[in-house]
């Protein structure tokens, strides 16, 4: 790269000083030195050295509405006049903390009646857990606390949500995690299928892990389920259509919650308000954030449906909260960001649009491709998968190493796409058009290409 500006020289020499950036090796980030992002509009971003990249990743899967909406500036600005904060723990309540609320229960529809708020996707697991335990205590049933989630599942990096996860990277890290929570495999079918197994019965396969799980523990020791309806930042990897049909009907034969991790997948991603319709299935809580806001503030929320809302509203007082759980400018910009969606018809022009020309456009691209193995998504969401030969679903010894150096060419030729595993990610904004899914797919062609 040519020489950085002084601006760069600058905020690089603070930012090694001084900040412990998440998930990064600071030592071999401090060596490079950061690339400083100074402004955003619409799906483009700009670095301190003038450089303009366009971001295939939507930020971290969450600028919905792309960047620099004035409407949002505009609520948050007016909200922060009006009632910069106050709570909802002590018998009060506010008027943007009360129209959402609405409003989400209205674009979830049945069996959803009722939400609560946090800050972050990682909370949002944490008042899941919470919620769980406390249903199944109303309920007479308090030993009914095991969680049963996947590997390489994504659910946030607080102890819960990391505990929760299947991450192995993260769980080396954590000597002590939370109890009663265990891992099943994930429908991972290029990866993990035996050799002539459809899609289908690998689907029901993996889905009928759970059924084990659950007898092993015993039914009556089971609280819930969580999965991300296709995970995310384990690799966009989407389960064949036999899979959450199956979880779904185990989840309901013996009596354990069925929880959708909606923190990528709602708010439009496939095509659909929520991940989970794509798939066929109704959970009892959604675990949300991200797209709430389009990422301008922090926002978590849980969607709780009817039967486990009533218990705890009839069951006296529930001790979980936040000092900013229900923050009225939060609150307030997701109100604006969801009016914007509606009147944008955004959804709709990710399911007919925009989504369909997104996914064409990339199997045109890469079907076929020396190194790509398969290409998975649906709406504004892939997931390509790298591989030494595509035909026999063989994959490289070092994968991994090889998705880096690809993430790595995308970047210094100005296109975020993330790396996970040996997949190779995409997520733009959903305003993206279609001149601009032209450049990010050339671009990620380019770096592919390159790799190869
Ligand atoms: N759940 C899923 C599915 C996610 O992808 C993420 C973040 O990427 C989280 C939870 C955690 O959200 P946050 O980073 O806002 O805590």
């Amino acid at each position: 790269l040519p020489t950085p500006s002084p601006d760069t020289v600058h905020y690089r020499a603070l930012d090694g000083a001084h900040h412990i950036h998440p998930f990064s090796d600071m030592g071999a980030l401090n060596r490079m030195g950061s690339r400083v992002i100074t402004k955003a509009q619409g799906v483009y971003l700009w670095d301190s050295d003038g450089h303009r990249l366009i971001d295939g990743m939507a930020g971290l899967w969450c600028v919905n509405v792309g960047y620099g909406r004035k409407e949002l500036a505009e609520a948050a600005y007016r909200q922060m006049c009006e009632l910069s904060y106050y709570n909802t723990f002590f018998k009060t309540t506010h008027p943007s903390v009360a129209e959402l609320s609405a409003l989400l229960a209205q674009l979830a529809g049945p069996p959803f009646t009722h939400f609560f708020y946090c800050t972050s996707g990682s909370e949002a697991n944490d008042t899941v857990l919470r919620i769980v335990y406390r249903y199944w205590a109303t309920q007479g049933q308090p030993q009914k606390k095991y969680v049963i989630s996947r590997k390489n599942g994504y659910h946030g990096s607080t102890i819960a949500g990391a505990t929760l996860g299947g991450m192995a990277y993260m769980h080396e890290q954590m000597p002590s995690k939370v109890e009663h929570i265990v891992h099943i495999d994930q429908p991972y079918f290029f990866a993990e299928a035996e050799p002539g197994m459809t899609p289908d019965a690998f689907g029901l396969e993996r889905a009928r892990q759970l059924e084990a799980k659950i007898l092993e523990l015993g039914p009556e020791n089971v609280a819930a389920f969580i999965g991300e309806p296709f995970q995310g930042a384990g690799g966009v990897i989407f389960p064949p259509s036999t899979y959450w049909p199956e979880i779904e009907r185990i989840c309901r034969r013996y009596d354990v919650l069925l929880v959708a991790d909606e923190v990528i997948g709602g708010f439009g991603r496939t095509g659909k308000w929520f991940a989970h319709r794509h798939f066929g299935f109704k959970p009892d809580l959604m675990a949300l954030a991200k797209g709430i806001t389009s990422g301008y503030v922090p926002l978590g929320a849980v969607a709780i449906c009817e039967r486990v809302a009533q218990a705890i509203v009839e069951h006296g007082e529930f001790n979980h909260g936040m000092t900013y759980s229900g923050h009225p400018v939060a609150t307030a910009v997701a109100l604006a960001n969801l009016a914007l969606m509606r009147e944008e018809a955004i959804v709709e022009r990710v399911k007919d649009d925009t989504g369909p020309y997104f996914q064409f456009r990339l199997r045109e691209a890469f079907e076929g491709h020396p190194i790509v193995g398969e290409i998975a998504g649906v709406g504004l969401v892939a997931g390509l998968q790298l591989a030494r030969e595509p035909r026999s679903r063989t994959r490289f010894e070092n994968g991994a190493e090889v998705a880096g150096i690809c993430r790595d060419l995308c970047f210094s030729g100005n296109l975020i796409m993330r790396a996970s595993g040996d997949r190779m990610l995409l997520a733009p904004p959903l305003v993206i058009s279609k001149p601009e899914i032209d450049e990010l797919v050339a671009k990620a062609k380019q770096a592919i290409d390159a790799t190869a």
